[in-house]
């Protein structure tokens, strides 16, 4: 039996970025992956937001085509809205706007690379640190001492490997996590099932539709709002793309994969598949963890982060950068409280402070009205009564009516707003009961907005003649 002063369960971003960070600071490490390499599975989470370019600049500022070849930048999203007919009724297109506050979320939306190249690629920064990466290996239970404490892991073979600190960095079915007793098992409100199809496409005609010099759009990334699916995202890289949707467990009502091919035999889609010479490649269906809030993510010699946390941001289930920050966090807590010889969960709940600090802490502090409001609209699986049904009209009329030449401008404003009205009657009660949650979580945040936005009102009030 071997020692170490880390141990991590897995080589995805997470356990990668808590290897490297406890290497550097001349803690012996080791991180456990499954795989023959990091990123085997291929589970997609590869759309890669910005954050990581503003928290991680040395290691992102390395990531670049001639080392991730499947890598394409995303400069903008582009939306599709199908109705129930999976008619297209409207695309828009968004670049990141002047709110945006640093470079480089100034430039792109998602930065696109596939898991089996971005995973390992990753890993060596921490291999290159001094970590040791034992691949081939599944971790199959922790090992306790007589008072039921964490002290190491135990690989399928039966080896036991000793460790001070544990770090469940092993993703939604977390041996680590179930082991430890932070979480037996998931309940079906915090977790998604997510079918995705891969398609490879032609390099040249992506180019030409949607790279730099694109007629059609700018390095676009695509989602899809449709009544008959939930949202769908398109990532496009550089040799093609994945379609995926997901939805709660406890919210299916048909196998999810039906909902996927609603869209993928949509005429819009077919037409962009054309476009583009793009050949199914992969089927694959993950479990992701969408959960309003984290779970309890550290106990006595052990922490959780990534996706064994519950880390995915609560309204797009971002998680890479999440299990980037919070294994970053935990490395920290960990050299820390290895240096004070005190490993206790009274000394490692520094990690749960920090990350609720952390850009990541601040996504849930409105986890549980944003994620309502999506899973009542954008991730509806109902039937009977989908919102999609009023909202995209109503949205379609809002945003684009106001082209069309039929009439005078006046008539069709007023022909505008009288078919709005017909709306009214689903959209302000759904609004009042999911948009308002919304609204008093951001308020809080940010009270100072709302007096300046009331007095400019006040005085734009015409003033009554004495
Ligand atoms: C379909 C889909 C699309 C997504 N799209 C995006 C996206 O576009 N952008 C984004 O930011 N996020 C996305 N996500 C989320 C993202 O993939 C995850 O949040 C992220 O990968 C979490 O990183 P992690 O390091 O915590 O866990 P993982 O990436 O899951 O890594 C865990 C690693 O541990 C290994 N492992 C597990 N158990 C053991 C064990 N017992 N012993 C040894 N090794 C083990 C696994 O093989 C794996 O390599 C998506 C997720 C899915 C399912």
């Amino acid at each position: 039996m071997s020692g170490y002063d880390v141990i991590i369960v897995g080589a995805g971003p997470g356990g990668s970025i808590t290897a490297k960070v406890a290497a550097e600071a001349g803690l012996k490490t080791v991180f456990f992956e499954r795989g023959r390499k990091p990123g085997e599975k291929n589970a997609s989470g590869c759309g890669l937001g910005p954050r990581m370019w503003r928290e991680f600049p040395n290691i992102m500022k390395e990531l670049k085509p001639d080392v991730v070849p499947s890598m394409r930048m995303a400069s903008c999203v582009m939306n599709h809205y199908l109705d129930k007919d999976l008619k297209e009724r409207a695309i828009e297109m968004y670049y990141p706007t002047d709110s945006v506050t640093y470079d480089p979320a100034k430039k792109f939306i998602t930065m696109n690379a596939y898991r089996s190249e971005f995973d390992p690629w990753l890993a060596k920064f921490a291999t290159d640190a001094g970590a040791e990466l034992k691949t081939s290996m599944l971790i199959k239970r922790l090992v306790k001492d007589d008072a039921g404490k964490v002290i190491g892991v135990q690989t399928e073979k039966g080896d036991k490997i000793l460790g001070k600190i544990i770090i469940g960095a092993d993703g939604v079915i977390s041996t680590v996590a179930r082991f430890s007793g932070l979480n037996p098992r998931w309940r079906s409100d915090q977790i998604t099932l997510v079918p995705q199809y891969d398609f490879s496409a032609d390099r040249e005609k992506i180019d030409k539709i949607y790279g730099p010099d694109g007629v059609l759009a700018n390095a676009a990334d695509g989602i899809w709002w449709g009544v008959t699916f939930p949202a769908a995202y398109q990532v496009i890289f550089g040799d093609g793309f994945h379609i995926g949707l997901g939805s709660w467990m406890g919210q299916w009502i048909k196998n999810p994969i039906s909902y996927i091919n609603q869209l993928v035999g949509s005429k819009p889609f077919q037409r962009m598949i054309k476009a583009i010479d793009a050949k199914p490649r992969e089927v694959q269906s993950h479990l992701l963890p969408w959960t309003k809030e984290p779970i309890k993510t550290y106990t006595d010699n052990v922490m959780l982060i990534g996706d064994a946390g519950g880390f995915p941001c609560p309204l797009e289930a971002e998680g890479v950068y999440p299990a980037m920050e919070t294994g970053k966090l935990a490395a920290e807590v960990a050299i820390k409280a290895i240096s004070e010889g005190d490993t206790s969960k009274k000394n490692l709940k520094l990690y749960e402070d920090k990350w609720k600090e952390s850009s990541v802490g601040i996504e849930f502090q409105a986890g549980e009205s944003l994620q309502t409001l999506w899973k009542n609209l954008f991730f509806s699986t109902q039937s009977e009564k989908n919102n999609m049904e009023w909202f995209i009209p109503l949205h379609v009329e809002m945003n684009g009516a106001h082209y069309d030449w039929s009439e005078p401008h006046i008539v069709r404003f007023r022909q505008i707003l009288n078919k709005i009205q017909e709306y009214l009657p689903e959209a302000i009660p759904f609004m009042m009961k999911y948009g308002m949650p919304v609204l008093s979580d951001i308020m809080e945040e940010n009270a100072s907005t709302f007096p300046l936005l009331m007095k400019m009102l006040e005085n734009m009030r015409p003033k009554k003649k004495k």
